[in-house]
């Protein structure tokens, strides 16, 4: 592996197809082995933009400007940061040889659809997963739902994440409603949606899982340390590392987490997320890219799920080991507002161990991740009342 100098002939060239939070970190990471790096989102000034040597405004659900751009900066590695990306410009890009998808394009493809991804992990892979369904109509959600799934269940769009168009249904009458809010919430209108049988788990985990090349010059596949997290309405509040589980459980995981990501392919950090009751473990998405949940480890590894991901693309060796326990607290907009500000910033940071990373997102909304507080402690416990402490100090405000 060999890398150039930025902005010249010899340069090592890496385009993040979205800049939000997460590429952000993952381009900073870049910039430290001196890689140049194409920072493009679909609007001015995103988070990442602003560490990138290059920043580009593109719509990256319309082919033929992803193309163009991606043929204008010829970049060796492209870094899927989102979803709503033109999936198949990346195949035949990877596949003219032209750059490296990360981790792979087929890992993009299958992961962006709820469709493709659950029947690769409970067809192909025999992993357990919740009992599923897919419905393109009402009449199909509710054939599925009294023929084999059930209640309590969910309806998800299959082109959506994080909760978006996403209910929890209790009895029939809820079917109408649950169907028109899948439609609405969909990255494409006239959606075709999942039907999972709810799982009734104790806790769930992010198992951030790494494959990069080892000393022998093979992937190998590392894990970090289990994230345990809270959700609401689908969006992660706050997540904390390590999350305590039986062995037999942390060994289901592994497992399950392997299987997934070596069907995937490729090099890079996957953020698998399990449901764990007892010693048993349910699959139920993968992000083939660093996680949110896994902001934790800005504070408690040696390499933070960013560092292992820009490595891991280099080709470099990773260390995915956990140097405290941490936690992460989100801080929202709690606005709708442009240009805002922050404040309490000198209170937040008084506790030791604690940082602040504010995004730099030039727009707030009520509901939107402006930032994070990140704690480390004795245990994950105590980081959790430090990281939710911090992250309650800071204000934004409207100057
Ligand atoms: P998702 O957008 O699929 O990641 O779902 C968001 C959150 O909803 C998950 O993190 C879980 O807390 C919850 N959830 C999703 N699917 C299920 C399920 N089948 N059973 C129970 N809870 C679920």
């Amino acid at each position: 592996m060999r890398i150039g100098t930025p902005l010249s002939n010899s340069a090592t060239r890496v385009m993040l197809l979205g800049a939000g939070e997460l590429g952000k970190e993952v381009i900073i990471a870049l910039q430290r082995y001196g890689v140049e790096v194409i920072a493009v989102d679909r609007y001015a000034n995103a988070p990442g933009h602003q560490v990138a040597h290059k920043a580009i405004v593109v719509d990256m659900t319309d082919s033929v400007a992803l193309k163009s751009v991606i043929e204008e900066y010829s970049p060796h590695f492209i870094v899927p940061e989102i979803e709503a990306i033109a999936t198949d410009v990346l195949a035949e890009i990877e596949n003219a040889g032209i750059s490296t998808v990360i981790p792979t394009a087929k890992a993009v493809q299958l992961t962006m659809n709820r469709e493709g991804i659950r029947t690769l992990a409970a067809k192909e892979l025999g992993l357990p997963t919740s009992p599923y369904a897919f419905a393109s109509t009402v009449d199909e959600v509710r054939k599925a739902i009294s023929d084999n799934i059930g209640f309590p269940c969910l309806i998800k769009p299959v082109m959506s994440s994080s909760g978006k168009g996403q209910s929890l249904l209790k009895s029939e009458a809820d079917i109408d409603k649950a169907w028109s809010y899948a439609q609405e919430g969909g990255r494409v209108s006239g959606s075709r949606v999942i039907i999972e049988g709810f799982v009734d788990f104790e806790y769930e985990i992010t198992l951030l899982t790494v494959r990069s090349i080892g000393k022998n010059g093979q992937i190998e596949t590392s894990f970090c340390n289990p994230i345990g997290h809270r959700q609401e309405s689908g969006d992660y509040i706050e997540s904390w590392q390590p999350m305590t589980m039986s062995d037999q459980a942390l060994l289901n995981a592994q497992q399950i987490a392997e299987k997934v990501t070596t069907a995937l392919g490729g090099q890079g950090v996957f953020g698998v997320e399990l449901f764990v009751k007892g010693d048993d473990v349910w699959f139920s998405e993968v992000s083939p890219r660093p996680h949110d949940t896994g902001l934790v480890t800005l504070i408690t590894q040696k390499q933070n799920e960013f560092e292992l991901h820009a490595r891991a693309l280099l080709g470099l060796p990773v260390d995915p080991s956990q140097t405290m326990p941490g936690a992460s607290a989100v801080i929202y907009g709690g606005m709708d507002a442009k240009a805002i500000t922050y404040e309490g910033l000198e209170d937040a940071l008084m506790q030791p161990d604690t940082e602040i990373r504010l995004f730099g997102k030039p727009e707030a909304f009520k509901r939107r991740r402006m930032g994070v507080a990140v704690a480390g402690g004795e245990d994950s416990d105590v980081a959790r009342a430090k990281a939710y402490r911090a992250a309650s100090k800071v204000k934004p405000t409207v100057s």
